[in-house]
């Protein structure tokens, strides 16, 4: 008989993605063709990233999602499992895996197509059906990469002693009843201008609070638009964390970074994870500096995440 299995320490809620990844020699214009390399085919999206984050550091995480029942989401929950993540809640079925369409130049440069697919159809009816999951969970993690009424119901239904860290990428414009359970809000710098104000999405102004100033500033914008804490990570710089208690940078190990893909995700995952733990806000951004600069010295997302042995070695 199979030993019970011990309650996750972390609940990760969100997206998976297959990422297809092809290599051309120049980016093809409106109307044109050009020849890809053979595709390359990688597990990614915010959330299985996030959980595989996690649980290759050691963390007990469970993964709800959405695939589809085809070979995309065979290959997503190989991976997830591969890094020690429980996808007994990942839901199949309703529509294609979501994909990510990536064609990268020689210089760098590239183009994402992204087709949310079955992650679209991950539900609120799915987030209340998973609720003694999230009741228990000590921590939930989320992104914006499944429908924001979804992540509405995540932030309703989880417990009274559940902590709830949102990573908002890609940025939309949040919801007070969202922004009020962010302890932390995790957003890199171009999403904090977004949400802030600085930039603009289909036209639309997002215009939440004031993005002049330094880092420290917007922590305090968002802050005061209703966050319980805040965490702005600035790349290379490492990380600010921001709550009623004051203002901390926290300094990323300097290392040479080779791709970041999945550092932000690596980062958020490994956040989420100690937050559960107990840590405190700043010790916990200080273990996620030191794996999201780790993440960045290997190509690739999920396959560039450390065990604690590698982080140990930096
Ligand atoms: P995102 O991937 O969401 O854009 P960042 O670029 O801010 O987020 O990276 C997230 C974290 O990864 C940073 O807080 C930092 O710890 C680490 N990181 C990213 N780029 C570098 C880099 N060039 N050198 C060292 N650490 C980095």
């Amino acid at each position: 008989m199979e030993a019970a299995k011990a309650a996750p320490e972390l609940v990760v809620v969100g997206s998976a993605n297959a990422d297809l990844v092809l290599r051309v020699e120049r980016l093809p214009g409106p109307g044109e063709t050009v020849p890809g390399s053979p595709v390359r085919t990688h597990a990614g999206g915010k959330g299985a990233n996030q959980a595989a984050a996690a649980a290759r550091l050691g963390a007990r995480v469970a993964l709800l999602a959405r695939v589809g029942a085809d070979a995309h989401g065979d290959l997503l929950l190989a991976a997830q499992r591969a890094a020690g993540v429980d996808t007994g809640p990942v839901l199949t079925g309703g529509a294609p895996t979501g994909l990510a369409l990536i064609t990268v130049a020689p210089d760098g440069e590239n183009t994402i197509v992204v087709s949310a697919g079955a992650n679209a159809l991950l539900s609120a009816a799915d987030v209340r059906a998973a609720a003694g999951l999230l009741r228990a969970a000590p921590v939930v993690s989320l992104q914006l990469e499944i429908p924001l009424e979804s992540v509405v119901e995540v932030v309703r239904t989880v417990g009274p002693g559940t902590r709830v860290v949102l990573n908002a990428s890609p940025p939309v414009p949040l919801p007070a009843e969202i922004l009020t359970a962010c302890d932390p809000l995790v957003v890199n710098e171009h999403e904090a201008r977004l949400l802030l104000g600085g930039g603009e999405i289909d036209g639309e102004g997002y215009g939440q609070g004031d993005c002049a100033g330094a880092p420290e500033a917007w922590a305090a914008a968002l802050l005061a638009l209703g966050a319980r804490s805040v965490v702005v990570t600035l790349g290379r710089a490492g990380a600010l964390v921001a709550d009623a208690g004051g203002t901390a940078r926290l300094p990323s190990p300097v290392v040479e970074a080779v791709d970041t893909t999945g550092a932000g995700d690596a980062f958020t995952g490994a956040l989420a994870w100690r937050l559960g733990a107990g840590d405190d806000l700043a010790t916990a951004a200080g273990l996620a500096v030191r794996v999201g600069a780790a993440t960045v010295t290997r190509q690739g997302a999920q396959s560039s995440f450390p065990t604690p042995a590698e982080l140990a070695e930096r």
